[in-house]
C-alpha cells in the first residue's frame, strides 16, 4: 500500500485540523487521578458510557488514597456499567496504591513511571502526560489512530508502538498532542468504520483510499 511522504502527510494534517479545530480529547476529567481512573475504565467502553459514570466517582473519591482505600465491591457496583467492571476495579485500587505509597499521593508525570503501574500502556501514559500535565512525549494510539493511520496512508503497520514510531517521523511535533483526536473526529464524521464516506472526505486528493476502503 502506498504511504504518504512527509509533505503529503503534513498536507493531510494541516487539512484535518483545519476541518477538525474543536477535536479534543473524548473522556471528562478535572485533575490528573480523575483521568487517569477514567482512562483504565475507557477501555472497551464507548466514550458516553465513561462520561455517564465518572461523575459520581470523581464526587466521592478525590486522590490516589481515597482509591486505594475503596471498598472492591462498593467500586466494582459504582462502574457495573461498563465492561470488565471487576477486573478495572482491582486495576484501579491497586494502581492507585502504589500512587499513594511510592508518588506522594500525585500522579507521575514521567512516562516511565506511569508505565511501571498496573493498568497503564504507552496508550494511556501518553494522554495522561499531554491531557493532564501539557508533556507531549509521543503519541496516544488508539482504535482510530491505528486504523486510520493504515487507511490514510501514514503507516503500514497494525501494531500500537510501530504506528507511534511512523507517526512520530511524518507529524510535526507540535501535532503530536492532537492528531489522535482529529483522527478520532474525521473517522466518527467520515472515515467511518464500516463505510467511508469519500466522496465528502476533506483529503480524498491525497487519499489512497480514496473509493477503495470498504472495511479496512
Ligand atoms: S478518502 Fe475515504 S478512506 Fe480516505 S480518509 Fe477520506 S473517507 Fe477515509
Amino acid at each position: 500500500m502506498k504511504l504518504l511522504n512527509e509533505i503529503e502527510a503534513h498536507l493531510v494534517i494541516n487539512e484535518l485540523e483545519r476541518s477538525y479545530p474543536n477535536a479534543k480529547y473524548y473522556l471528562n476529567f478535572k485533575t490528573p487521578i480523575d483521568l487517569l481512573v477514567a482512562a483504565i475504565i475507557s477501555a472497551q467502553t464507548r466514550d458516553e458510557v465513561v462520561n455517564a459514570v465518572t461523575p459520581e466517582i470523581f464526587r466521592r473519591y478525590k486522590k490516589a488514597s481515597d482509591y486505594a482505600s475503596a471498598d472492591i465491591k462498593e467500586f466494582t457496583q459504582l462502574i457495573s456499567k461498563v465492561s470488565f467492571a471487576g477486573n478495572k476495579a482491582k486495576n484501579i485500587i491497586s494502581t492507585c496504591s502504589i500512587i499513594a505509597k511510592e508518588f506522594n499521593d500525585s500522579v507521575p508525570d514521567k512516562p516511565e513511571e506511569l508505565m511501571s503501574l498496573p493498568g497503564i500502556g504507552r496508550k494511556t501514559a501518553n494522554t495522561i502526560l499531554i491531557n493532564a500535565y501539557g508533556k507531549v512525549y509521543g503519541i496516544p494510539v488508539d482504535t482510530w489512530v491505528i486504523k486510520l493511520s493504515y487507511r490514510i496512508g501514514l503507516s503500514g503497520e497494525k501494531n500500537p508502538d510501530k504506528i507511534e514510531k511512523d507517526l512520530m517521523k511524518v507529524v510535526e511535533k507540535k501535532e503530536w498532542a492532537r492528531i489522535a483526536y482529529v483522527l478520532k473526529a474525521h473517522g466518527k464524521k467520515i472515515c467511518q468504520s464500516k463505510v467511508p464516506i469519500c466522496s465528502i472526505c476533506p483529503i480524498k486528493s491525497l487519499c489512497p483510499r480514496n473509493g477503495v476502503s470498504k472495511s479496512k
